[in-house]
């Protein structure tokens, strides 16, 4: 292994929010292409999606993942999308057997728009192997295990940085869908913007307590956070920052009043 193998990748965090972003040249969307071209070329993509939640944490280790087009009422020419990347079942694999406490391997799992929603636009050419990670949401029902805890599990993937693995975890900070507007620029809600304002200083003084606990601090927290699936992979990013180690933001912007479209890379 030469010296630049053992570089750590970074991680990344990205909002994906609505899935018409993946027909539409605007802020956001260019902003992803510019972020693609500046990363290094990954050996493998993990994806931690807000649209896989299972009991228990699982893994996709197909080698050809489907695509999964989890929404509807959307234009024609986002289910004729396609993104035909590889799987990547020895790593998928290699997490499984390192926790295997925890993790099992699903073997069926593709892509949803969590993932490819955005690949499209920072590694259009599909030619990297990808494979994602679910939530563990579904331990009591609809109830998540607690924050800390996949605060905690995050750390189990630290050595796929240096593995050449891209850590990417999808979902939204600040996603409230009872509260959207269909227009994707329409005025911002107050209470969204005050909290993503407050989550950008949190990050910025990598405050992981807060943020782990942000529901018992903010009083508007349960509005912007009305559910924890879209805020869960951010928490699994924070897991992988190491103490002191860079964070920076590539884009921010608030879609449809009420979807924060805040994305950051650390490292
Ligand atoms: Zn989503």
């Amino acid at each position: 292994m030469n010296k630049a193998d053992k570089k750590k990748m970074p991680v990344l965090f990205v909002g994906h929010g609505s899935p018409m972003n993946m027909i539409l040249d605007n802020d956001f969307t260019r902003s992803l292409i510019r972020w693609g071209k500046a990363l290094p070329r990954p050996k493998a993509i993990m994806v931690i999606s807000a649209h896989w939640l299972s009991k228990g944490t699982r893994v996709a280790s197909g080698d050809k993942p489907e695509m999964i087009y989890d929404f509807s009422g959307f234009p024609k020419e986002l289910y004729n999308f396609k993104y035909a990347c590889p799987g990547a079942s020895e790593f998928a694999r290699q997490i499984q057997a390192s926790s295997a406490d925890l993790i099992e391997c699903d073997h069926v799992r593709g892509l949803d728009h969590a993932a490819y929603a955005v690949l499209k636009y920072m590694f259009p050419a599909a030619d990297i192997p990808v494979f994602e990670v679910s939530l563990d949401y579904l331990f009591n029902q609809w109830e998540p295990k607690p924050l800390r805890y996949h605060y905690g599990l995050a750390q189990r993937f630290v050595d796929l940085r240096t593995q050449g693995v891209l850590i990417m975890a999808s979902g939204n900070m600040v996603h409230n869908l009872s509260q959207i507007e269909y227009d994707i620029e329409t005025p911002v809600y107050d209470w969204a913007l005050k909290l993503d304002e407050k989550m950008k200083e949190k990050l910025s003084h990598e405050d992981h307590a807060y943020l782990i606990d942000i529901l018992n601090h903010e009083k508007n927290a349960a509005l912007a956070i009305p559910t924890l699936d879209h805020y869960l992979p951010m928490i699994y990013a924070l897991g992988l920052q190491e103490k002191g180690e860079s964070l920076k933001f590539m884009y921010e912007g608030i879609q449809n009043g009420s979807i924060s479209m805040r994305s950051f890379q650390i490292g």
